[in-house]
Parts: C-alpha cells; sequence; structure tokens
C-alpha cells in the first residue's frame, strides 16, 4: 500500500474475507509517511480485527533501515541484496537476520536471483535477469537464516506486456529441496500483478505461499481517483474520492483473495 486508505481498505476486506493478510509497504511510502507512523496505524488495524495481520517492508537494499523498520514494529523485514554479488547478498541478508531475530519478533525475507521489473527504485532490465538456482537457495537460506525467501523465477514487477516466461518447475525444485520435509521456508511470488489464474494456481502447487501485489493497486488507486474527479470536477469533497479508492481496492483484493484461496482460512 502507499497510504492510509488502502491500508484500511486491504484490511477490510480480508477481514470481509476472514483472510489471513499481509500489508505490504515500499520504502518510498514507508519513508514518506514515517515508518512510526505506518506502524501505529497498522497495529490499531491489526488489534481491532479478528484476523492476523502482517506488516511487510518489501524490498529494502539499506541494511540500516531494515532495522530501524524492525524496531519501529514491522513484522516481516525485506533485505533486498539480490543485485549484489552472491557473497555480499549472503553477508547483508545475514547481518539483517542475526538484528531482527535478537531484536524484535519480526521475520526476514531475502531474494536470490533478480526480479525483473522496477522494484521501487531498484531497476532491473530484463536482460540482467537472473534467475534463482535451487542450489544455491539452500545454500542461501542455511547460511543466511532468513525465514522467507524470496528467488526469481521469471515473475517481473510492473505491467506484464504478453505473459510472462515464469519457470514453475525452478519453484517446484527449491520447494522441494528446502521444504521436503513439510513447510520451513515459505516461498515468495513477487511480481503478482497481471499473472493469469493458472499460472497463480500453478505457483501455489509449486510452493508459491505468500504472493506479492503491488503495481495493480497502484493503478487501482489512481484509476479511482481519476475517474471519480473526472465525473464530479465541481465537487469538493476529498472524503467521497476515497470512498471511491477504498471501493475499488477492497474489490481488487477480494479478487486476488479468492484467486488465492485464502478466503475463510483466518476463521
Ligand atoms: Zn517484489
Amino acid at each position: 500500500m502507499t497510504n492510509i486508505i488502502q491500508m484500511e481498505a486491504v484490511v477490510e476486506a480480508a477481514v470481509e474475507k476472514k483472510a489471513p493478510l499481509i500489508v505490504q509497504t515500499s520504502v518510498s511510502p514507508s519513508k514518506f509517511i514515517g515508518r512510526h507512523v505506518l506502524v501505529a496505524v497498522y497495529r490499531v488495524l491489526a488489534q481491532q480485527y479478528p484476523i492476523p495481520i502482517a506488516l511487510h517492508l518489501d524490498h529494502c537494499n539499506d541494511v540500516e533501515y531494515c532495522k530501524q523498520c524492525a524496531d519501529a514494529g514491522y513484522t516481516n523485514i525485506m533485505i533486498d541484496a539480490s543485485k549484489l554479488p552472491f557473497e555480499e547478498n549472503v553477508r547483508q541478508t545475514k547481518e539483517v537476520c542475526a538484528y531482527v531475530h535478537a531484536f524484535s519478533q519480526a521475520s526476514v525475507e531475502g531474494e536470490l536471483g533478480k526480479v525483473v521489473g522496477v522494484e521501487d527504485h531498484i531497476v532491473i532490465s530484463e536482460d540482467e535477469s537472473v534467475l534463482c538456482d535451487p542450489a544455491q537457495a539452500v545454500e542461501f537460506v542455511a547460511r543466511t537464516g532468513v525465514d522467507l525467501l524470496a528467488p526469481a523465477i521469471g515473475t517481473a514487477h510492473g505491467i506484464y506486456k504478453k505473459e510472462p516466461k515464469v519457470e514453475v518447475d525452478r519453484l517446484a525444485r527449491i520447494n522441494e529441496l528446502l521444504n521436503g520435509k513439510g513447510p520451513r521456508v515459505p516461498l515468495v511470488v513477487h511480481g503478482g500483478t497481471g499473472l493469469p489464474e493458472h499460472l497463480v494456481k500453478a505457483l501455489i502447487a509449486a510452493g508459491g505461499s505468500k504472493f506479492n501485489v503491488s503495481t495493480e493497486l497502484k493503478h487501482t488507486l489512481i484509476d479511482a481517483a481519476f475517474n471519480y474527479m473526472e465525473k464530479n470536477r465541481a465537487e469538493y469533497e476529498p472524503g467521497k474520492v476515497d470512498k471511491a479508492v477504498k471501493a475499488a481496492t477492497k474489490q481488487t483484493i477480494g479478487y486476488w483473495i479468492d484467486m488465492l484461496g485464502c478466503a475463510g482460512k483466518a476463521g
């Protein structure tokens, strides 16, 4: 989410569907709104409703900011050092894990391989993309102590111009190596926006257990606000714009909750 109305909307959608929820914030909105403000709003909402809700910091490439967000009360921290050489990725991810596990209740997500597209300020072009090596994933998890792993498998951030070449078998192999004896390291699929339903279902079957959807919510916010204001140009009622954004956001999230099979899982 990029603002408080969106946060309320995704929470309300999950409450109505009785689904567990992870609210994700990228680094930019986290810094713009302020991590303490976000955590305060998150806690009020999480305490108010009878579903489990987590607060996730997405794609942070700054070790110190990862630590500050854990201190502030985020419950999942993603250190993304995936654009760096493997050994440096291991070193930074391990440092974040050691700090976060010692000083907070939060979990840590790491990324291996490069997810193409735009990850906040981290821009990766398609030819630079490197998919996650399954054997290296096992080494990465063992050496860093990450709780969740986002392996690059061909999904991308932003809007897909054509159906992406997603390597479902690669995810299945990583899952087999890491989680063969029951769930140990939940696998995260980034670039959820625009993935067709059959691919989402195949990725779930292959071990995908957390799907990140960001671009779709940004588009929903801008389109809903623009459409409302275009139709009601003479009206100066910000609350009504917010209501339109909230209704549209709830619809988008409801679609994802249903597609991911999360409805009813929180009761
Ligand atoms: Zn991502």
